[in-house]
């Protein structure tokens, strides 16, 4: 249960003055929520910049086109003539050292007159621009009569905002939303507060919606960081709660006897990375503890991940149990099924899938074999999280491209058998930061080296105006009998016209090129994909033209050239995966990306880093240094848990010590029962990692 204390602040936000069912869609839109927007969405709905009114000059002093709030005395008003209401409502003001004019558009009349009377002294602030040698303010940002002038805030903060909200109502509603904010007791350590002299959660709040000084809002500043460190605390405390659980039901040791893990490596046509040996010992040893296995093999796209899933369930399999093996996709799954099975049959080990598709008598023939254990491992997509599906004695689950799986998935995956050991796979190089960020102390092997043999890929980049060299270079790469990608952005053409259209696209080349052309998107039906990929790895077709179907894994070591279209479209992971299908055999590889000039920054930013470097990891920096931390996760497709107030970029370098603190905690106090652990609980509330508590419980 919520502490009552934090009731006002998780209320719907219709709860505050003015803002009724209309605005609360705005606010919903604003926030970015499928569900009603509450209090506490406002409140960490922090400002962007501030307007500083400070500046308070004589008229003559005003330097054009600043800020500044000025005392004036009412002179005129100039109505604009009966009948032409284009004409601006001008109101004729001055100090002893000049003149100045309020210029408004479309006002009414008794408004102006009440806010600005003749022969008063206001107070006026808004931009002064010259016009015609003559000072003018075009809709003061505020007017207050004197006695008013305490009211008037010199430092007013800007909100993001969303069409139909104003400035206005979003900094009203933030008022009132401060004023719910409760006393809290201090959850983080006193004297580490006292030292990096960090105001208390609400003060940092208050700061930071009524800033004294522009530089409060600073996301370095003390205000911002205090929450941020909030944050990760509460980050780092919920994933240490869910390790902790994840390991309480003692793991079962798993030790192999090794035998079906040296058939198999025997009968692979190569012999491993040092640093896939080295993941495989670190796994086994894991295996092997009686605590439960939580790792992440990281290693960027072709560094030969699947190999080392397979031997580890090569390991339990040698213990007489099983593995689970779950790909975000369809294709994926199969891919991994067809290069997994006949490794598996030399070494005795039974495989079978599990997707969408397998329905039925087939379906229930699976479900059974799964259950005596006749099936030693089951590969799938997410089908594999379904109540029906039982193992005999599910030892290990492999997930691969885990971020593509919320935290939710990898449990219930986990959930399917006795203490399951958990091994993610993630193709997307994380950078340190984010690792620590979203699977706390996760274990990590990592794959640091491309497998022997590998050629550099030329990247190059391309306008999208010389496309027909283009399309002539792939004929000539064809002739001589090679693989081609064609990758566009969209299956069909959208209200934007100019996108290109994979069926469009592929409809040319064909006509072209011939039968050796063939089309595989997202739309397509599961057999259809899956024929479409196998005839291409297979030879019978020889230019693919796709979608980002392709992204993830897909394995077919000949083809040598891939064609990006409209590169510019996509992220840099993703351009980073895409070029990951060629360039893994021995032969040299090719990737033309074709942009649609001009570049913008960041875009021109994108395609030079992917032209200087195939190394994943600083791809992976890169790619956070230039759009934030987000899309290196695909956090919106995961559903895994975003930042609301932290920023990777400026406050990363705090979660080490997050983390640390949260183990500290948790070793003094495992259940948050203490008087910090109670504060504590409603930190992880207020950041909505609640569901952590949950597992105290339950353990
Ligand atoms: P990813 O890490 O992207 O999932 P894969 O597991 O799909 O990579 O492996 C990419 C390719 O490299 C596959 O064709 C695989 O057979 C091959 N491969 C894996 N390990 C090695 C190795 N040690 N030496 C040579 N080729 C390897
Ligand atoms: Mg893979």
């Amino acid at each position: 249960m919520r502490p009552s204390l934090l009731n006002p602040l998780f209320a719907a936000i219709t709860t505050l003055p003015g803002i009724g069912p209309r605005l609360e869609k705005l606010y919903r839109r604003l926030f970015g929520r499928d569900e009603p927007a509450r209090v506490l969405d406002l409140l960490f709905h922090l400002p962007t910049g501030a307007i500083d009114r400070r500046a308070r000059p004589k008229l003559s002093d005003v330097v054009p086109d600043t800020v500044v709030t000025v005392a004036v005395t009412v002179d005129r008003h100039r109505p604009p003539p009966p009948y032409r209401p284009r004409v601006p409502y001008q109101i004729y003001t001055s100090d002893e050292t000049g003149d100045l004019t309020l210029t408004y558009f479309n006002a009414r009349r008794d408004y102006l007159q009440k806010l600005l009377p003749v022969g008063e002294r206001r107070y006026v602030s808004g931009t002064v621009e010259l016009y015609d040698h003559m000072r003018q303010m075009v809709h003061p940002d505020r007017v207050v009569a004197e006695a008013d002038l305490a009211k008037l805030p010199l430092v007013e903060p800007v909100y993001p905002l969303t069409e139909g909200l104003s400035l206005n109502q979003v900094r009203k509603a933030a008022d009132a939303a401060l004023a719910r904010l409760p006393d809290f007791p201090e959850w983080q350590e006193t004297s580490w507060v006292a030292r990096e002299r960090f105001p208390s959660f609400a003060d940092a709040l208050r700061l930071l919606h009524r800033p004294a000084e522009p530089a409060d809002l600073r996301p370095e500043g003390l205000a911002w960081t205090r929450l941020a460190y909030d944050e990760f605390l509460a980050g780092q405390l919920a994933l240490a709660l869910v390790r902790a659980h994840l390991r309480r039901p003692a793991g079962r040791a798993t030790p192999g006897t090794g035998h079906i893990r040296k058939k198999l490596i025997e009968t692979l046509p190569y012999s491993l990375t040092p640093s896939q040996g080295r993941a495989i010992a670190e796994i086994v040893a894991d295996l092997a503890k009686p605590e439960r296995m939580l790792r992440l093999l990281q290693g960027d796209v072709g560094s030969g991940k699947t190999v080392v899933a397979l031997l580890a369930a090569a390991a339990v399999i040698e213990g007489g149990r099983q593995a689970a093996l779950m790909a975000p996709t369809e294709i994926l799954a199969r891919q991994h099924f067809n290069t997994i099975v006949p490794l598996a049959a030399v070494a005795g080990i039974n495989v079978a899938i599990l997707t969408g598709r397998e329905r039925g008598r087939e379906r229930n023939a699976i479900l059974e074999k799964l259950a005596f254990g006749d099936i030693h491992v089951l590969i799938g997509t997410h089908a594999l999280f379904q109540e029906q599906v039982e193992f005999r004695d599910l030892a290990l689950a492999l997930v691969d491209e885990q971020h593509r799986f919320g935290v939710h998935q990898r449990l219930a995956l986990a959930k399917k058998g006795e203490a399951v050991d958990v091994l993610v796979m993630t193709a997307t190089p994380i950078p340190r930061t984010l690792v620590l960020t979203y699977f706390g102390d996760m274990d990590i092997s990592e794959l640091r080296e491309k497998p022997a043999g590998r050629q550099p890929i030329d990247t190059r980049t391309i306008p999208l105006g010389r496309l027909e060299e283009v399309i002539g270079a792939a004929g000539r790469a064809l002739a001589e009998g090679r693989r081609v990608y064609w990758v566009c952005p969209l299956v069909e053409v959208t209200e934007n016209a100019d996108f290109a259209a994979a069926e469009e696209r592929f409809a040319a080349l064909k006509e072209r090129f011939g039968t050796m052309v063939d089309l595989v998107h997202g739309r397509m039906k599961g057999d259809d994909k899956d024929r479409a990929m196998a005839h291409f790895a297979a030879g019978d077709t020889r230019l693919l033209v796709a979608t980002t179907v392709i992204e993830v894994g897909v394995d077919v070591p000949e083809a040598t050239v891939m064609v990006i279209e409209h590169a510019e479209r996509f992220g840099l992971a993703q351009l980073h995966q895409l070029r990951g299908r060629i360039g893994r055999g021995g032969e040299h590889s090719t990737c033309l990306l074709l942009y649609k000039p001009p570049l913008g920054e960041t875009a021109k930013a994108r395609l030079n880093i992917l032209r200087e470097t195939e190394d994943g990891f600083r791809i992976a920096e890169e790619d956070l240094r230039l759009r934030g931390e987000g899309d290196v996760l695909g956090t919106r497709q995961s559903g895994l848990p975003g930042f609301r107030v932290a920023r990777v970029e400026t406050h990363g370098k705090l979660i080490g010590a997050a983390r640390d603190d949260a183990a500290l905690v948790l070793s003094r106090d495992p259940t948050l029962a203490s008087s910090r652990g109670q504060a504590l609980r409603q930190l992880l509330y207020l950041f909505e990692r609640d569901e952590a508590i949950r597992l105290i419980r339950a353990g």
